[in-house]
Order: structure tokens, then sequence, then C-alpha cells
């Protein structure tokens, strides 16, 4: 052992070229650590690194890369990004050695001390990835992340480090590997930095999450946004020429910076709204960070910036935020205004001191150096820590349920609510005035019978907003009812809640398994593992404890259940589609099922890219989710199910980011080398003003012109505006943009799209 921290064994042999690469590398960390402005510990960190080198000694990156290049790179983002000091970069030189290498905790602690141990310990635990190999584990790892949150939040740091250099290093893992850490890093890793305030990671985390999510529409988004740059810099130099002169005159001390939205956020909006590229207006924002003076003071100094930006820009006046009253509930500090810019467009001026920039920027690490002394006053993220705490201390019976109800909380927007006595209270967005009881006390929460809401009375299920007084109104005589649990968002009043039911639950779980055990004592047909799995997939839900309470409170029933479920396993939607090629005359409704063929399919290859073609004469093996429809063109991934048959979903399917988390095994990347033989459904949706003949118009374009069936079509409209949606038959996304630009040359349509499901076409939209 003495000989491993025995640093000029070392440098006394000739260095290889990747030892000279190892030395280069910490150098830069030693400059890193040198200028963080942390207490200097350099025979500590010499020591761990000299050892996590010995350790990691001969092994190589996937990259090529010596293995060491990846703790140091962590330990650099530890430092720089993060701003965490001595412990913390030994932790994160060593954080793979217990992992990866032969030694133990205990070695560490022999050698580092019982706080470097610690986390080290808490890292190897959380190492295999959040989600493991099935669901229950995946959530039970998710616990334990948690769980070294309570212990020592610097594990979670250093975790997003390793996670962040594993995202920057992504393109050298094999493609189905790359999407899963890549939904896995957006399902939680994003939020989480979100929730402890690392701004600039959390970007950077959702950016390159989508890189290897969407490439395409990445490298479209971005070329796109390079192609306005040399516009964007003459209009912000213009924007802050007045600002900076009159700030100067001032006499006050600061910096401009020029922020661009990222392409993830810009493609968010894209979604969120339904609109194009050319219609995102607030793609520049513009930072003021200014030294605070002493004799004006932080928050008056940022009124009064604010004061002269708006004396020569217009302010929005739905669009301020003062984030400087009242902080984030992750402790962001800053006050937002949008401005109608010179050029006539809105741009969001962000105004900062350099205290609340560095929170910003380096959140719950900066937060922590700011609070003084261990009497002040708790902030929400100290808050929000204890919740966490709270939820650990009170296991929910199901780990996944467990983890939705926490990633409910992770990212949400907050509002700000007050007590009757005017004391401030943070919750998340649609919280509701049961929620806001349950944050006060259980007690309250679980005797809650109604609420006043700004001195006027509300049902407890009342959704709260911004700027609400609330005044919970109780009775000892109330008890939580069950359909509370729908009137619930926050973590804490879900969790609390469903505590209480759990014992009535397990009652009604019983009643439901003795039903299913008779029905199928009744029909004489085994109750194996796949009959269960298939009554899950025909009700849509996860676990058999689910579908017995649901049989024993009577949501679901069994009638006829067996030709339900043994019949669909057979009716593969690519059945119809295959009889629905372009040209044929009518679509068949409700082909017969066809009859259960038992050759098994082949075992699908989960590390390489699934080839879907849609040559009918191969093996088929794969149908589209009703949830999102792909059709060939769009990103898609594939679900195995237990049959070996693979369910497409598009990547960005709300039910797809659920399942790459709870079961990232049985995800396949697929790709799609169409023959434009079979044809998929999609839907357009077209508006515009309700001329005459429109509708024929474009019936003409989709039948005559593209010779693409028609199934069915829905037309409503109000007050000479229409809105039309077309559900046809295409070969791919190809025809689908053909057909939306052939349509969009009518005179009378506004808009074309593909949408996603067959909702009922709103007119207000
Ligand atoms: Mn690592």
């Amino acid at each position: 052992m003495d000989q491993l921290i025995d640093n000029t064994c070392i440098e006394e042999k000739a260095m290889s070229p990747e030892e000279q690469m190892i030395q280069d590398e910490y150098a830069l960390l030693l400059e890193d650590y040198r200028n963080s402005g942390h207490g200097m510990n350099f025979e500590l960190v010499d020591k761990a690194f000299n050892f996590a080198n010995k350790a990691h000694h001969g092994v190589k990156r996937r990259s090529g890369e010596p293995y060491m290049m990846h703790p140091l790179a962590v330990a650099r983002i530890v430092v720089r990004e993060i701003g965490l000091g001595t412990t913390s970069v030994c932790a994160a030189l060593l954080h793979d050695v217990v992992e990866d290498t032969e030694y133990t905790v205990e070695d560490i602690e022999n050698l580092f001390g019982k706080k470097i141990a610690t986390i080290v310990d808490g890292l190897t635990k959380i190492a295999g990835g959040v989600f493991g190999e099935q669901a229950s584990t995946q959530a039970e790892n998710f616990r334990k992340l948690l769980l070294t949150i309570s212990e020592d939040v610097r594990v979670i740091m250093i975790k997003i480090a390793d996670r962040l250099h594993n995202m920057r290093t992504l393109s050298s893992m094999p493609a189905a590997k790359q999407y899963k850490i890549a939904g896995e890093t957006l399902y939680i890793y994003a939020p989480l930095s979100y929730r402890l305030g690392f701004f600039k990671i959390k970007s950077e985390l959702e950016d390159l999450s989508f890189k290897y999510e969407h490439p395409e529409i990445f490298e479209q988004i971005k070329s796109r946004l390079a192609a306005g740059d040399p516009e964007r810099e003459d209009v912000y130099k213009q924007f802050i020429a007045p600002v900076q002169e009159k700030l100067i005159s001032m006499g006050y001390e600061f910096q401009i910076e020029k922020r661009v939205k990222t392409v993830y956020s810009i493609w968010n909006k894209m979604k969120t709204k339904n609109i194009p590229f050319e219609e995102i207006f607030d793609l520049l924002a513009v930072r003021i960070i200014y030294k605070t003076q002493d004799n004006i003071g932080e928050k008056d100094q940022a009124w009064m910036i604010y004061s002269t930006v708006t004396n020569f820009y217009r302010p929005h006046p739905e669009r301020i935020r003062d984030w400087v009253s009242t902080p984030k509930a992750n402790g962001y500090e800053a006050l937002h205004v949008t401005v109608m810019g010179p050029a006539g467009q809105w741009i969001e001026v962000q105004i900062r001191s350099e205290r609340m920039h560095e929170i910003a920027e380096k959140g719950i690490s900066a937060h922590w150096k700011y609070k003084t002394g261990e009497n002040s006053p708790e902030t929400e993220l100290d808050n929000w820590l204890k919740t966490i705490k709270e939820i650990l201390d009170n296991p929910e019976p199901s780990a996944i349920d467990f983890l939705d109800t926490f990633k409910l909380n992770l990212f949400s927007t907050e509002i700000f609510v007050f007590t009757p006595k005017g004391e401030i209270k943070t919750l998340p967005q649609n919280a509701t005035a049961l929620d806001f009881a349950f944050s006060l006390h259980s007690d309250l929460g679980m005797q809650c019978i109604g609420a006043k809401v700004n001195h006027k009375l509300v049902p407890l299920s009342h959704t709260l907003e911004s700027g609400d007084q609330v005044e919970i109104l109780t009775s000892k005589k109330q008890s939580p009812q069950p359909e509370w649990i729908n009137y619930v968002t926050t973590a804490r009043a879900k969790t609390k809640l469903k505590s209480v039911f759990k014992k009535e639950n397990r009652t009604v779980i019983t009643k439901g398994k003795l039903i299913l055990d008779e029905k199928f004592k009744d029909i004489n047909l085994p109750l194996d593992n796949q009959t269960i799995q298939r009554l899950l997939n025909y009700f849509k839900l996860n676990q058999r404890d689910e579908l017995y309470y649901e049989l024993g409170k009577g949501v679901i029933s069994l009638v006829d259940i067996e030709k339900k479920i043994f019949k669909q396993k057979s009716g593969f939607r690519w059945m119809n589609y295959w009889k629905l090629q372009f040209g044929s005359s009518k679509k068949q409704e409700d082909e017969p099922a066809e009859t259960d063929k038992k050759t098994p399919l082949p075992k699908i290859d989960r590390k390489k890219t699934l080839k879907l073609t849609d040559d009918i004469q191969g093996e088929v093996q794969y149908k589209i989710a009703e949830c999102c429809n792909p059709i060939p063109g769009d990103d898609v991934l594939g679900y195995i199910n237990d049959d070996e048959t693979v369910t497409l979903h598009k990547r960005q399917c709300p039910v797809a980011a659920k399942l790459k988390s709870n079961f990232g095994e049985r995800l396949v990347s697929a790709e799609w080398t169409s023959k434009k033989i079979l044809s998929f459904p999609a839907i357009l949706e077209v508006r515009g003003i309700d001329a005459q003949g429109v509708l024929i118009q474009i019936i003409k374009v989709i039948s005559q012109d593209y010779e693409v069936n028609i199934q069915k079509i829905n037309l409503e409209t109000k007050d000479g505006i229409f809105v039309g949606r077309f559900n046809i038959f295409v070969h791919g996304t190809e025809d689908v943009n053909n057909l939306c630009m052939n349509i969009l040359k009518i005179k009378a349509v506004n808009s074309v799209k593909r949408i996603e499901e067959d909702v009922k076409p709103d007119l207000e939209s």
C-alpha cells in the first residue's frame, strides 16, 4: 500500500505518452484547484491522484484514452464548474476506484479518512446507473441515489459531474447505450441539476441528451441558429449601447453578457407551442451582472438598473419576474424583464448581482458559501432536502410510484402563497389547497375539509395561484378519502396519503387476487407469468398489485378476458398495414384475427440497431405504438415485448420516456429503411379560412395529386375559421412533408401539421 502513494516511483521511469497525457491533465486540475478560492491541501490531492492513477493503471476508456483521464475530468468539473473543495476533488479522483479495481472502501478510509470514504462509498452504490436491470431495482437504485443526498449532498454533486463528463464523451459509446444514457440523463440528472441550482450544467445535459436522441433535428436547429448569429450580434450591440453608457455614467461596475437560447429549449418551445423555428422570438437574452455598491444596497441597485433599461425600452407588462424579493425554491435570485428591443423584437433582460450570479452558476455550493453560520434562516433548498428525507423515511409500497412521485417535485415551477399571518410558502405549480394543508402539517392535511382562499370559501381540490392567501379549515371528524389522491400534486401529500391508504388497499388486493384465481380456474387456463403480463398489457397496468387492486375495486372486468388477451397477440397492427398498400381500393375494417402461429420469433440482439424494413417478405416483428403513431422517417426506438416483438415509439413520446427510465434494458435503437411498400396512419391538421371549395381543394391534393388514401375527415368551423383533421395512410415523413407543402399552397390554408393523437380539434387555440 505504501508504494502506491509514493509518487516518486512514477516520475523516475521514462514517461509513456499515456502517462504524459495524464500528468498534463493533472497539472490543469491543480491550476483549477489553485484558482478555486478554497482552502488548499495539495498533499492530500496529490495522494488521491497518485493512488487512483496507480489503481486504474493500464486501463483504457472506450475512446482509447487512459482511464485516469475520466476521474481527472470529473475532478476538474467538480472544482471549476460546481465550485467544490478539497474533499470533493479527492472523492472525484477516487470515485471509480472501488467500483472498477480491487480496492475497497476500507482501503480508502484508511488512507483518506472517513469523510472521503463515505462519499466514494455513496458514489459506488449508485455506480450501476440509476436504472438497472429491472423496474424495481431501478427505482431501488434511485432510492439509493436520494439516500446519498440526505447523507452528504456532495455525493450527488460529484455524480452530476461524473454524468456530465460521460455525456460529453458519449460519442464513443454504441448507439443503443447512447440513447439509454441520454434518456436517463434527461429524465433524472437534468431535473436534479436544476433542483440543485446548476443551471448551466442542466442546459448542457439537456442539449447533449437531445443531440443523441434526435441527432438530425439537433443539427437542423443548431445550423439555423448559427445562421442568425451575425444579425443577433448587431441587435445585441445596438441594444446594450445606451444602457451601458448610462450605467457607466451612474458609476456602476458591471458586465453585460449575450445569452442565446439553447437548442433543446428552442425545440421544447417549438413542440409545446406547436410553432416553427421562425416564430420563436426570444432567442436572444441579455444579462447584466453588477457589483453591489455599499451605498445603494443589492436589491435597490437591481431595481435601479431595471429602471435604466426600461427608460430606453418598453417593458412587457406581463413579463416581469422578481426573484430578488422572493428567490426560487432552488435558490435562484435575479430580476427578469422582457422589453421591446430596437428592431421590434422582445428581448429578455436578466439583472443579477455578482453574488446572485454565482448562485445561479454554482447552485447549491455557492448557496451554502453565502449562508453564514449555523443560525441563518432555513432556505427553500434546505426545506427541499428535508422533504427528500421525509419521503425516504416513508417508503412507498411500489418503487416505481415512488419514482414518479419524486419526479413530480423535481422540475416543477413554483408558486408563492401566503398563510393568514402573511408568511410566504413555496409550492409547485398546480398545487391545491390540500397540498398547502399538508405542507404546513400532516395533521392539517388529514383533517382538511376545505379552505379560504383570499377570504373566499373553496373546496380542498382548489388549485392555488401565486399570491393567494390561504387559510385551511379543519374538522376533527374528517379523515382522508380515496379521491384525495387525485387532488394533490406534491410528493409530501401523496406519500402521506398513500401510506394511509396502503392498509385499506391490502384488503382490496387480496379480494382482486381471489377473483382472478377463480376466473382462471373456471375457464381452466393456467395463470402463469406470461398470462399475467398479457393481462397487464391489456389493461395498460404496470404491476400485479395494480391488477389485483383494480379487479378488487371492480374498475376492470374479466368478462371474455381469454378471448381478448389471446386474440391480441396475433392481431398485430402490421397485419392491417400490409393490406393497406397504396392504391388498394378500400381499407378492410377489422380483419378476423389470425390464428396463433406457435413459431417463436427470433431473439433480438439488443446491442444492435434494429433495421425496420417494410418488406413484407421479411420478418415483420414490430408494431406501432398507438400513443404516438410513428411512421418511417420519425426518430424511433423499440421496446422489446415478452414475445420478442418490438413496439415502436417516437423518441419524444412521453410513454417512451417512461419506458426508457423504467425498462431501459428492454430498449433497442431502431432505424427505418423504408421501401415504400407498407402504409402507416398519420393525421394532418389543417387550419385556415373557411372559403368556398377549400375542402375540395385539400382533398384533391391528398387523394389525386398524391394518391394517398383518406380514412376519415373531421371538419369544424367557427367564425369563418376551419380546422380539419385528415386521417390518411402514408409511407413516411417524406410523404407528410410533401403533402403539407402542397396543401399550404392552397390560398385559404394558414397552417398544416401532422399531429399525434386523434383528439377533437380545438378552435380556440
Ligand atoms: Mn465515473
